[in-house]
C-alpha cells in the first residue's frame, strides 16, 4: 500500500492558494505516496483534527474560510505534528518572522520544511546556524528555492555549484521584480521614452507590481535579504541584511511620512535627483539599474544603483524579470545566467511544489 506523508500548511495568500492547487494536482498523480493534508492555517483561522483526518484538497479554501477553529500556537503546532507518528512536511507560505524563528523546533522533531519565506535564512546568522544544526539533529529536510527569485532555480544552482567543488567568485543581478520593472521603464536601453521617476513608481503601483506601500520595495531590504541568503551559501558569514551597504531609493525627507499614498504624492519633488542619475549614465552611454552583488574574495556584499553598458545582459532585461549571474572558476569569464519571472503566485508556488517533490523523494 502507498506510504503516507502528512502535509501541514501555514499561509493561504497569493502564493499559498496557487500552491494548494498545485498540491491537489500532485496528490492526484502521486503513485507511491499518499499525501494527506492534516493542518492548514492563516493568521486568523485553521482546520485540523485530533485524529489527523484528511482535509479534502478540492474544497480546502472554502473549508478554511468557513472554519471557526483558531490556529495553534507554534509550540503546540510542533507537538501536534510530531505526535502523528507519520512523516510530516510543513509548508510555510507566509512571510512571518515568528514562524521562521520556530523552524529549529520543527526540524529538531523531524518535521521537514519547504518555504518561499526569506526570513529564516536572511535573519541573524545565529538563526541560520540553529536551523541547519536542528535539521541535522532531527534528520529533517529543508528546501527554500522560492526565497530567492521565486520559481527560478537560484538556490539549487548555488548549492550545486558549491557542493560540487566549484568556486563562486562573484554573483550579480537584478533581484527585485519591482525594481526591474521600474528601471526598465524609467531608463530604457532605447533611450527613448521613460517617464518621470515618480510617474513610473505610481504606474508600477497601479499595475500591482509594488507592495501596498512602495517604500517597502524602494528601501532595498527585500533585495538585501536575497543577497544575504546567497552570500551565506557562497561561504560568507553575513551577520544580517543590514550588515552591508544597501542604498535606499526613499528620499530621507519621505522616510517618515505617514502613508504610502502621501509618499507617492510628494515623490515628484525628488524627480530631478533621479533624472540626474539617469543623465549621468546616459553621458557614458550607459543605463542605470538597481542591482545586488557579492564579491566573494573581498567579502563585499552591496545593493544599490549601478551603471551598465547597453549590451550588458542586466541592461537588456525586460518587464519585471529577474536576472542572476554566477561567476565561478569553472564558468570562467562567461557567467552562468538565470533569467525570468522572479515574482507571481504560480511561478513562486512552483518553486515550493518542486521543493516538496525533492522532500517526498527522500522520505
Ligand atoms: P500574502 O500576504 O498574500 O499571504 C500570506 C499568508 O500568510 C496569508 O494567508 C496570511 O494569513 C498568512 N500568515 C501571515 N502571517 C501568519 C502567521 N503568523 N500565522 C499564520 N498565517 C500567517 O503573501 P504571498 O504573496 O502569498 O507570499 C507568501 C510568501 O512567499 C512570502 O514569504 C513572500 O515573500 C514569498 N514570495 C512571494 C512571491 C510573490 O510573487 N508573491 C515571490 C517570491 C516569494
Amino acid at each position: 500500500s502507498a506510504r503516507q506523508v502528512n502535509i501541514a500548511i501555514i499561509g493561504a495568500g497569493g502564493v499559498g492558494k496557487c500552491f494548494l492547487s498545485q498540491l491537489e494536482w500532485l496528490a492526484a498523480r502521486r503513485q507511491n505516496q499518499k499525501l494527506v493534508l492534516t493542518y492548514i492555517a492563516t493568521s486568523k483561522k485553521a482546520v485540523y483534527s485530533d485524529s489527523y483526518s484528511p482535509i479534502a484538497l478540492d474544497s480546502v479554501v472554502s473549508t478554511l474560510s468557513s472554519s471557526s477553529q483558531a490556529p495553534l500556537a507554534l509550540p503546540k503546532l510542533v507537538d501536534y505534528l510530531a505526535a502523528s507518528g507519520t512523516k510530516t512536511v510543513l509548508v510555510d507560505n507566509t512571510s512571518s518572522q515568528d514562524i521562521a524563528d520556530a523552524y529549529p523546533s520543527f526540524l529538531r522533531r523531524g518535521i521537514s520544511i519547504v518555504t518561499p519565506n526569506k526570513k529564516a535564512f536572511s535573519g541573524s546568522y545565529k538563526l541560520w546556524q540553529d536551523i541547519f544544526a536542528a535539521k541535522e539533529e532531527g534528520g529533517a529536510l529543508l528546501y527554500h528555492e522560492a526565497s530567492c527569485g521565486a520559481g527560478l532555480p537560484v538556490i539549487s544552482t548555488i548549492k550545486d555549484l558549491v557542493e560540487t567543488g566549484d568556486e563562486v567568485t562573484k554573483i550579480e543581478g537584478v533581484f527585485s521584480g519591482t525594481m526591474s520593472f521600474l528601471f526598465n521603464s524609467f531608463a530604457p536601453t532605447s533611450g527613448a521614452g521613460g517617464g518621470k521617476w515618480s510617474a513610473e513608481v505610481a504606474k508600477a503601483k497601479e499595475l500591482g507590481y509594488t507592495e501596498p506601500d512602495p517604500r517597502d520595495d524602494l528601501n532595498g531590504l527585500d533585495v538585501a535579504r536575497k543577497l544575504t541568503i546567497l552570500a551565506r551559501y557562497a561561504g560568507l558569514e553575513v551577520e544580517s541584511p543590514t550588515s552591508f551597504p544597501v542604498q535606499s531609493l526613499i528620499p530621507k525627507e519621505l522616510e517618515s511620512v505617514a502613508s504610502g499614498d502621501e509618499f507617492l504624492t510628494r515623490l515628484p519633488e525628488f524627480d530631478a535627483q533621479m533624472e540626474e542619475v539617469k543623465a549621468e549614465a546616459q553621458k557614458e552611454g550607459k543605463v542605470v539599474r538597481f542591482v545586488g552583488s557579492i564579491d566573494v574574495a573581498s567579502k563585499q556584499v552591496k545593493v544599490g544603483l549601478e551603471k551598465f553598458d547597453l549590451s550588458h545582459p542586466i541592461a537588456a532585461l525586460k518587464g519585471s524579470d529577474n536576472i542572476i549571474s554566477f561567476y565561478t572558476k569553472r564558468y570562467g569569464s562567461n557567467p552562468l545566467i538565470i533569467q525570468g519571472a522572479g515574482a507571481g503566485g504560480d511561478v513562486t508556488a512552483m518553486g515550493v511544489t518542486s521543493d516538496l517533490l525533492k522532500v517526498l523523494a527522500q522520505l
